[in-house]
């Protein structure tokens, strides 16, 4: 049998990054390695060494630095954090002196990606667009990454997203999202929820097994994997 794929969590403190943790834990070709959290008083450099990958959930601000920390160190991101420029990031990765990958994904879970296909099939048909996106209140971004990702795919399939993107921040709620297509005498309404974390987690063991073997250096989006 193959040794396991080392894997570090970023942000193993916070709500993904704990579901994380027990997923990489429950993979038998997987061994977690170390958790880093400003709670469990670990930087990302703290864990890097001797790791294949490095997952991280944390917030805006902290996932570009811990990229590029990992990629400087050789170790693979697979990223879920959102609300920076991947433009921006996707560059930084691209300039390291570095043979490490990058693959980011604003949404992990199935149904949010088949949504996202599903919004493109639809969009040369019913171009006029409205998303609204309904997530927890501690979530620090919006619009979320998986609607911006969803209108620009909208957009590149000729549809016309109206702005702004609906965000709806609310206890109880998880992550969600709903996209309505308007045409002549009907609408088509798209809706996927998440209900629980655990929606998330065969999506990121998928990208942990893959992100050593992606075509290119940085990829983005969960149907590029399947
Ligand atoms: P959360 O509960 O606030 O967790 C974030 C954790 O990261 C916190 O414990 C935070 O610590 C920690 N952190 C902050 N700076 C750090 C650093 N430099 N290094 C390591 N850890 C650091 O948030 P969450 O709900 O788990 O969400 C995390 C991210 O995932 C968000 O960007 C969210 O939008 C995204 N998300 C993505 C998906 C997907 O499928 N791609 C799904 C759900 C959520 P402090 O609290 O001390 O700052």
């Amino acid at each position: 049998m193959a040794d396991p794929i080392k894997v570090v969590v970023s942000g193993a403190a916070g709500r993904m990054g704990e579901a994380a943790c027990g997923a990489v834990e429950g993979a038998e070709d997987m061994e977690l390695v170390g958790r880093a959290d400003p709670a469990l008083d670990t930087s990302v450099n703290d864990v890097l060494a001797g790791a294949d990958v490095m997952v991280d959930f944390t917030t805006p601000d902290a996932a570009p630095a811990n990229v590029f920390d990992a990629i400087e160190a050789g170790v693979h991101a697979v990223v879920g954090s959102t609300g920076f420029d991947l433009d921006e990031l996707k560059a930084t990765v691209l300039r390291a002196d570095s043979k490490a990958n990058c693959f980011i994904a604003p949404n992990f879970a199935i149904g949010a990606v088949l949504m996202m296909q599903a919004a493109k099939l639809i969009a040369p048909h019913m171009p006029e667009a409205e998303i609204v996106e309904l997530h927890h209140d501690r979530k620090v971004d919006a619009p979320s990454g998986t609607a911006k990702l969803t209108a620009k795919l909208i957009r590149e399939a000729g549809g016309n997203v109206h702005e702004p993107v609906h965000s709806v921040r609310l206890p109880g709620l998880v992550a969600h999202q709903e996209v309505i297509f308007g045409g002549e005498g009907q609408t088509l309404s798209i809706r996927h929820d998440s209900i629980d974390r655990a929606s998330f987690m065969p999506g990121v063991l998928l990208a942990v097994r893959k992100v050593a073997d992606l075509p290119e250096r940085f990829v983005v989006g969960l149907e590029e994997l399947l």
